[in-house]
């Protein structure tokens, strides 16, 4: 048995998605031990928007280790802690007018949203909570409960009670007029369903297939909650930090949720860290009532922190308006003309090609397997993994993009031959 099938044999990871063992990876590349070079289009399911090893955030991170850095200092107060929300405060809130508490979670996404979950059940005095169909949040119980797909909830018996999920407009359900569907039921006092402490939603569901919702339909959602007195959560943990071409996605549609839940690619670099942004008015919690031992990792304070001075010396929104240009002519021109029962959604960097009437899943599970053996790494998204997900680090250069998205239309091509 070699390493390669022995790894596969004990672990349970994506070995058998790709099979490859990697050991370097730098900048929109990824080396396996075989000498093999992959295009990365998965990008750590969007926690590598900076790329790997990204020169400026890897020299930060270096010098901080070279001068015996705290690595972990739990709650307390660290000058890697302070530098990084200064210059958060700085270039993401003052700068956007935006007033937000920070509380620091565990170290992944899942964390913060659980952390969202519990404060607005507090604030509100109330246990319910709606969410859409389709969505994704995380794996802990309370976030997978709240995520719209029966596929993953399967990996519990049984999940927290209270939710009620709403159908997420287009892609699945264009003609439905959901906003309109909600009011009807928090109108109605016998409806059935208490009225929610909040309204977790995310603007591009990622992993729900690349469904991009509406500005119109945000702003709806908005002003919905501030009528009926329910706490709006962003869950950006996947299309914050600029993937669609500003640093929140929900500032495509001029809102201001009361909470906003990031990770992911906050840390630069990879490294584990969530967040969640409160409103002022709602950081109710009395010390202690949330916690935990790797809240605020001290390295991905420091990376954040760098990531957050290279966005400022960069032109990186200005370079994804580009990319995203290119993206949507490409798949629109090249992929979709192959056949009209393929559909492309997208928006910033973040696009999907749907072959549920194309093939179907395990269709789109050989393109992917194709693209690998052709040397690109992308992965697939939606109800019933019928996506092709493409989600390049932000940072990528022009020509490895077009190289990516021409590996995709050469596995689509010979699909057909
Ligand atoms: N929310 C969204 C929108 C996500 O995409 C993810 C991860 N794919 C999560 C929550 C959960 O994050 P994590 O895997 O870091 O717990």
């Amino acid at each position: 048995m070699n390493t390669f099938e022995k790894c596969e044999s004990n672990v349970r990871s994506y070995c058998r998605t790709f099979p490859a063992i990697f050991h370097r990876a730098k900048d929109s590349i990824v080396y396996a031990e075989s000498g093999e070079e992959y295009i990365d289009f998965f990008a750590g399911a969007g926690a590598l928007n900076y790329g790997h090893n990204h020169d400026y955030i890897k020299q930060k991170v270096i010098s901080y280790l070279d001068a015996d850095g705290i690595a972990h200092a739990l709650d307390m107060y660290t000058s890697a802690k302070e530098k990084f929300l200064a210059k958060f405060d700085e270039v993401v809130l003052s700068s956007k007018k935006l007033d937000y508490r920070i509380q620091f979670c565990g170290p992944t996404g899942t964390n913060a949203v659980e952390a969202a979950l519990k404060l607005a059940r507090k604030v509100k005095q109330r246990s319910g909570i709606f969410s859409f169909m389709g969505a994704y949040h995380g794996m802990t119980l309370g976030s997978l409960s709240i995520s719209g797909n029966i596929g993953i909830r399967a990996g519990a018996i049984g999940t927290s009670s209270n939710v009620t999920f709403m159908p997420y407009p287009y892609g699945f359900m264009e003609t439905f007029d959901t906003i309109e569907y909600i009011e009807t039921v928090l109108n109605d006092v016998n409806s059935g369903i208490e009225k929610p402490a909040a309204i977790i939603f995310e603007t591009v569901q990622a992993e729900g297939g690349v469904v991009v919702a509406p500005v119109e339909w945000i702003q709806r959602l908005r002003n919905l909650c501030n009528e009926h007195d329910i706490l709006l959560i962003c869950d950006d943990i996947q299309v914050g930090c600029g993937r669609t071409g500003s640093f929140f996605s929900f500032e495509r549609a001029d809102i201001v949720p009361d909470m906003v839940v990031l990770s992911k690619s906050i840390s630069g670099y990879g490294f584990p860290m969530s967040l969640l942004l409160i409103k002022p008015e709602l950081d109710i919690w009395e010390p202690g009532e949330h916690n935990g031992t790797f809240r605020g990792n001290q390295l991905a304070f420091i990376g954040a922190t760098a990531a957050l001075e290279y966005r400022e010396s960069s032109h990186l929104e200005k370079d994804v308006k580009t990319k995203e240009l290119f993206l949507k002519s490409f798949l629109t021109q090249e992929i979709a003309s192959i056949s009209e029962k393929i559909a492309i959604r997208g928006i910033g960097m973040i696009w999907g090609i749907d072959v549920k009437n194309f093939g179907g899943s395990d269709f789109a599970k050989s393109i992917t397997s194709r693209c690998f053996e052709l040397g690109l790494i992308v992965e697939l998204a939606g109800r019933n993994d019928t996506v092709i997900k493409l989600l390049p680090p932000l940072v990528i250069d022009m020509s490895t993009l077009q190289k990516g998205c021409s590996i995709i239309k050469a596995a689509l091509n010979e699909s057909l031959a």
